[in-house]
């Protein structure tokens, strides 16, 4: 069965096309500039990688180049799009409705924008993506996969924030959390490498990419996670500052900032780059530390610190943790932070193996000796794949 995977963003689609059951990924690919002069088709697929110029002006002309690259000339892996079985999307905010994937239908697609209302970045495009896929397979099952889902298991005591209660009853203002999916797969992955029963497993889970957060995963069922109403609150990100005194907005309106430059500040210009003043880059940033830059190593360290601090906290909450995983782009290549957030953790349990730190990137492996009574795991995350197996569910 071939199931298509669709992550739409504001001006791209990021796809692939997966044979289930075997999880294999047949082609993959991604259509950037969606809407300007020409836009970038890149697909992976039969042993080589195609790049071309085309012509898409929204993301429904974009959908249909991609089929259109699925199904004819020297990057065809189907003779017919009517190979397709169902279509599984990413969708960032399902609010607290949705607590699995789901076959889209009319009331999805309401709830989906409705929620666009917590998720103006994200939900808007990823909707134009499902509509669009609609469009082109018509009769195709279409599924929607939420970054949210994972967390709808978190406790009113970890969701509530300190604020007058109707601000939550009148708006829905709570912490969701974001990343759920990845979190799901690296922790059910760690479950099977310990050999664990995944509702049997504790773990804290760290997805470090562009965008950061950690989730506290009990008996399988994540129970509280760092970022929160939005993808702001929590870690040190790229470009966005986690946690912070909320009362520096005020002092800095007071000041004459803007609503809309205060928010863009948080958003944009604060995390790594903002401290570093060189990139929001982990890798780029590293360089300059390395190379004598004082404000970059701050980031880093404050970056690690951070970390560390939740690792604290979520270890206090979980009462009992079998294994801390590590996945993201940074996760997954930063040998050099995982030991700065890990390193001295042996009071709660926890003993790098530094050969085995430094060895395991961009791969699955374990990172502790093996006296360590706390498991350190790396684990490359799949999202693309979680979404073929939710949405492979729904289709048998
Ligand atoms: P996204 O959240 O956009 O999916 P990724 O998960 O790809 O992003 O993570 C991007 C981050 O991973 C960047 O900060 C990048 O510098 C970092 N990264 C990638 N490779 C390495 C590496 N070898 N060492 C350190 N950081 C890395």
């Amino acid at each position: 069965m071939k199931i298509l995977v669709i992550n739409a963003g504001s001006s791209s689609i990021k796809y692939q096309l997966f044979e289930m059951p075997a999880e294999k990924v047949v082609a993959k690919g991604l259509l950037e500039k969606i809407g300007e002069e020409t836009s970038k088709l890149t697909c992976s697929c039969n042993g080589k990688e195609f790049k071309t110029e085309v012509k898409a002006k929204d993301h429904a002309a974009g959908i249909l180049l991609i089929l259109d690259s699925l199904a004819s000339g020297e990057t065809a892996v189907i003779k017919n799009v009517s190979e397709i079985t169902a279509v599984g999307h990413r969708v960032v905010h399902g609010g607290e409705e949705f607590t699995d994937s789901v076959a889209i239908n009319d009331k999805v697609i309401a709830s989906i924008e409705k929620f666009a209302d917590l998720a103006p970045l994200h939900n808007p495009p990823n909707l134009t993506g499902i509509r669009a896929a609609q469009k082109s397979l018509p009769d195709v099952l279409q599924v929607a996969c939420f970054d949210t889902a994972f967390h709808t298991t978190i406790p009113k005591v970890a969701y509530i924030y300190a604020l007058p209660y109707d601000i939550y009853e009148k708006f829905r203002v709570r912490r969701y959390g974001f990343h759920g999916t990845s979190h799901k797969y690296v922790a059910q992955r760690a479950a099977a490498l310990m050999g664990k029963k995944f509702d049997q497993a504790n773990l804290i889970t760290c997805h470090l990419g562009n965008g950061c957060s950690m989730t506290a995963v009990r008996a399988g069922k994540s129970i509280d996670t760092s970022m929160g109403l939005t993808p702001l609150e929590g870690l040190v990100m790229g470009t966005r500052s986690g946690d912070f005194d909320p009362a520096i907005l005020f002092y800095l309106a007071e000041k004459g900032y803007t609503v809309e430059a205060l928010n863009n500040m948080c958003n944009k210009q604060s995390g790594l780059l903002g401290i570093s003043g060189v990139s929001n880059d982990m890798r780029n940033m590293r360089k300059q530390a390395d190379a004598g830059n004082v404000r970059a190593k701050l980031a880093f360290d404050i970056f690690c610190y951070r970390i560390k601090k939740y690792i604290g906290a979520y270890t206090a909450v979980l009462g009992g943790l079998d294994a801390i995983v590590f996945t993201g782009g940074i996760g997954e290549n930063a040998p050099d932070v995982r030991q700065q957030c890990c390193g001295d953790l042996a009071q709660i349990g926890v003993n790098i193996d530094p050969a085995a730190n430094a060895k395991t990137n961009r791969i699955e492996g374990l990172i502790t000796s093996a006296d360590s009574r706390v498991k350190v795991y790396v684990i490359p995350t799949n999202e693309e794949l979680a979404i073929a197996q939710d949405t492979f569910a729904l289709a048998k």
